[in-house]
């Protein structure tokens, strides 16, 4: 009898598999056709001087939204176009977006870029970056791009020479969502960064979590100590930023300084926010 019961799930799991992939599929078709349409979009988050909440910049962050299948989070449609193959495409695309938008920003501002694994694996990435941000027409020293440990980890002498070629024209590179995934300190002595994004997993403690205090204390002394920038990810309180500016982290993000908005709302933004540069005579 259980043997016919479990012969029975094993129906049911291969149904779901089944339905699973071609979920999966679907998605991939009305993704691919999204970015031929141009229907992916990028919308922008500020990063803040935490001190005096001056704007520095602004975070790209991709956003889809499907006529039939809704709102897609980057958070699975960037991980698909990894396994399908056509990273490359969406990425070319988002960045093109998102480096017209950041034209009409002030110039002292910066466009940050997420890059995904995958990208730090191909030796064509670097030239791909580079010809899309001239033909855009914006200055490499305004974009940084954002890169995870463990991309770093995984294809260690392609990654490093990618950033090299990029570094060398004036473009900025972070360490997103820095203290999770396969962390290893060695990375930072071995790798060249100029920025540490700490991950909104200890920020989103920092006043009630001691620990997550003590962790985000060391990253700041550390990044400090190596010439590196740092900002803390997922701000939502003053309470999380007052505790920040007390250990010393420069530049923040998150809900409390603004939400993603899209490229015209940005513009908006722009009018009524504080700048740096205005910062002496305020
Ligand atoms: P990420 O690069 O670490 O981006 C930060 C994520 O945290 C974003 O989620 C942002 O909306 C969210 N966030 C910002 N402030 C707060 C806050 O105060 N509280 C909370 N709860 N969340 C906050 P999003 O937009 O859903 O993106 C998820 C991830 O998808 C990104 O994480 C990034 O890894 C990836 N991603 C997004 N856009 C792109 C892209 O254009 N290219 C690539 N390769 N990856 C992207
Ligand atoms: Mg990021
Ligand atoms: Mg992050
Ligand atoms: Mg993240």
């Amino acid at each position: 009898r259980s043997k016919r019961r479990g012969r029975g799930q094993i129906t049911v799991y291969s149904r779901e598999i089944a339905q699973e992939m071609k979920r999966a599929t679907q998605l991939e078709q009305a993704l691919r056709n999204a970015i031929i349409a141009d229907a992916v979009d990028v919308h922008f988050q500020p990063i803040v001087r935490i001190r005096d909440g001056a704007v520095l910049g602004f975070e790209a962050l991709a956003r889809w939204n499907d006529a039939d299948l809704g709102f897609v989070s980057p958070a699975i449609f960037v991980p698909l176009a990894e396994e399908r193959g056509f990273i490359d495409a969406l990425s070319e695309a988002l960045l093109r977006k998102a480096a017209e938008a950041a034209l009409a920003w002030p110039r002292d501002m910066f466009l940050s870029f997420n890059l995904s694994s995958a990208q730090l694996m191909d030796p064509g990435t670097a030239l791909s970056i580079l010809s899309t941000l001239s033909r855009v027409g914006l200055d490499p020293s305004r974009v940084e791009l954002e890169i995870t440990e463990t991309a770093v980890m995984s294809s260690a002498d392609t990654a490093q020479r990618i950033i090299n070629d990029l570094r060398r024209v004036g473009i900025r590179i972070s360490l997103d969502d820095f203290g999770t995934g396969q962390s290893s300190l060695g990375r930072l002595r071995d790798f060249t960064f100029d920025k540490v994004k700490i991950d909104r997993a200890f920020v989103s403690q920092i006043t009630t979590d001691r620990a997550s205090e003590h962790i985000v204390k060391a990253i700041v002394a550390m990044c400090e100590g190596l010439d590196l920038q740092v900002v803390a990810e997922g701000i939502e309180t003053s309470a999380d930023a007052a505790k920040l500016k007390e250990l010393g982290c420069s530049m923040g993000q998150g809900y409390l300084y603004g939400r993603p908005i899209d490229a015209q709302a940005t513009l908006a933004y722009l009018q009524g926010c504080k700048r740096a540069t205005e910062a002496h005579t305020a």
